[in-house]
């Protein structure tokens, strides 16, 4: 098994992308580490500060471990870190990799924001990840909006700026904004793959570009954005679409059942079907 950092760099010299999932049970964790294994691929699991808050750090740090344990090729990313002292909470209570997201701060508070980060993760450990933000999703939070989500023109990641941005902070992955939002909503997001091509060509060979807001992105479009430097796609509303179907499902087929690892077994089964399908999708299937 490799590193985080190793399997970053050969997804990006052999065009395919790592999948990040997020998780707040471990239902949903089972389903990403059955499909990782079966398919043999690395994965990042990513819990948001709610999703974190939730299931404990250090607790979802032992999970990780475990099935790394196990053989199953698993990183923890702290998804969103809102502020560089949660991505620091998060550094201490061992994640492999944080996503300091000052992305609707100045520029130049996201910088020092996120150049913090990077300098308290190598004081960590040099294995430590660090993913930086910039350009800003028009949109927070993984669900299904009933309605158009417009793209400000303002939100889109300037490539002078990324170039200055990746050099200063030091960050091993950079998450630009290039169309797609956080969430599924009625209209289709239209990907600037130019602009992912053009970022690619300036800062591709020192970080991993990532798309955010993967769900609800027609397949051709995400293998596009991959062919064009994408090397970590994030995946969330549809794993939590799927889940909650299929528990929906379940409740109502067996209203009587109690022992909840009979009726969640359904939702852990449609996550892992809908991981296994990004998986191959992806082009990451045989990559351990
Ligand atoms: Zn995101």
């Amino acid at each position: 098994m490799k590193t985080l950092a190793e399997y970053q760099k050969i997804a990006r010299e052999e065009g395919w992308a790592l999948p990040h999932f997020n998780i707040s049970s471990l239902d949903q964790l089972w389903g990403i580490a059955l499909a990782a294994r079966e398919a043999q691929s690395p994965v990042l699991v990513g819990t948001s500060e709610g999703e974190r808050e939730y299931l404990g750090m250090r607790q979802v740090v032992a999970l990780i471990r475990s099935l790394r344990e196990e053989g199953v090729p698993l990183f923890l990313n702290a998804d969103h870190c809102k502020s560089a002292e949660s991505a620091i909470k998060a550094l201490e209570a061992g994640y492999d990799s944080v996503h300091i997201d000052l992305s609707k701060e100045s520029y130049e508070v996201n910088m020092r924001g996120t150049q913090q980060v990077v300098v308290a993760a190598k004081k960590k450990s040099p294995e430590v990840q660090v993913e930086g933000e910039l350009g800003y999703l028009a949109t927070d939070s993984s669900m299904v909006y009933e309605k158009e989500i417009a793209i400000p023109e303002d939100s889109y990641t300037n490539v002078e700026q990324a170039v200055e941005f990746v050099e200063k902070t030091g960050v091993h992955r950079l998450a630009p904004a290039v169309g797609t939002i956080h969430g599924i909503a009625v209209n289709k997001p239209r990907i600037r793959f130019d602009l992912i091509s053009q970022l690619n060509a300036v800062v591709g060979d020192r970080v991993a570009l990532v798309l955010h807001g993967g769900s609800g992105t027609q397949d051709k479009d995400l293998v596009q954005a991959i062919q064009e430097g994408i090397s970590n796609v994030h995946i969330s509303t549809e794993l939590r679409v799927a889940y909650r179907e299929a528990l929906d499902a379940s409740l109502q087929n067996s209203p009587k059942e109690l022992a909840p690892y009979r009726y969640l077994m359904p939702a852990r089964v449609a996550v892992q079907q809908a991981v296994a399908k990004k998986i191959a999708l992806f082009g990451v299937q045989g990559k351990q």
